[in-house]
């Protein structure tokens, strides 16, 4: 047999794809060693008293000559080529330092919510990192809440278990985020040992219009609330979707309606309802 036919070269269009995969992998890992990504932060509010609850830090990379990068567009890639763990483990650092700056700035008294992936809690050495870098800022675990958005990669819930069991010993609290929408089964709700969950903004999205969005958030609300979970609607952004959680029970909420995800410097106490 012809080598060739065999081990078919990779075609040149296959081959410049790998090239430019490479490429955005290298300056991505270029960009969390020299801190090149930066956080931005979408307050989340009590819908009863319209208090902060928590800030949800979001995850940006301006990429010089091509611009601002959202999470979609490298957290993927980020997941499937093993360099997730670090880019977690900067988020919660950058996180630490934020909320000393948010206190001192401020005067505020708020906590942090930060995404996570389940492939980075599925190592044993993440949650003694968090813990570390904990102490080394002099802050509670109690200041953070995880959002944990279980998807395809998650392949033991156990050891997901135990990143929240330890973690909750020190005092943190978990979410689950999207819920409502692709990996989200019942069972987590049993097994995890979450305080809330995130309903996800493409049902929220749809309550006005449709009726039976409107009936699944009002049955999520109630069952959250039959466990003891709270409840946060996300992707809020018109008054008459406002008006209908608020009728409905929903405990907190998030979205353009209220406030637009912001860098720590335009963050007020007005913006924060404090
Ligand atoms: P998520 O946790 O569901 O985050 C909420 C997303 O909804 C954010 O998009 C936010 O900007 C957007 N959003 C908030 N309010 C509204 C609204 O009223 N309307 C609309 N259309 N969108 C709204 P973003 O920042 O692009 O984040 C996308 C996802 O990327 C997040 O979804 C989260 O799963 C992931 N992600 C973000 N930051 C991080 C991070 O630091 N680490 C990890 N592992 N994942 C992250
Ligand atoms: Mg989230």
């Amino acid at each position: 047999m012809n080598p060739d036919q065999a081990f078919p070269r990779q075609s040149p269009t296959a081959s410049t794809a790998a090239n430019e995969t490479q490429s955005f992998l290298k300056n991505l890992a270029n960009a969390i060693a020299r801190d090149a990504l930066n956080l931005h932060y979408q307050p989340r509010y009590k819908l009863r008293t319209g208090k902060t609850t928590a800030l949800e830090a979001l995850v940006r990379w301006q990429r010089p000559e091509v611009g601002l990068l959202y999470p979609e567009t490298f957290i993927p890639a980020a997941e499937a080529h093993g360099l997730i763990y670090q880019l977690d483990i900067w988020v919660f650092e950058q996180c630490c330092k934020d909320l000393i700056w948010m206190r001192e700035q401020l005067k505020a008294s708020i906590r942090i919510s930060v995404n996570i992936s389940v492939l980075s809690c599925e190592s044993v050495y993440f949650s003694q990192k968090l813990i570390e870098l904990c102490k080394k800022y002099e802050l509670s675990m109690a200041d953070f809440i995880f959002e944990i958005t279980v998807s395809t990669h998650m392949h033991d819930i156990r050891k997901l278990k135990a990143f929240c069991v330890t973690l909750g010993n020190f005092g943190a609290e978990f979410c689950l985020d999207d819920f409502g929408t692709g990996q989200s089964p019942l069972r987590n709700l049993l097994e995890l040992p979450v305080s809330s969950i995130v309903i996800d903004r493409s049902l929220t999205h749809n309550i006005v219009s449709y009726e039976r969005c409107e009936i699944i958030i009002k049955h999520l609300i109630s069952l959250a609330d039959e466990l003891g979970i709270k409840t946060v609607a996300t992707g809020v952004e018109q008054n008459d979707q406002y008006k209908i959680l608020a009728a409905i029970g929903c405990d907190q909420i998030q979205g353009h309606y209220m406030s637009r995800p912001m860098n720590r410097k335009k963050l007020s106490a007005e913006i924060l309802g404090l």
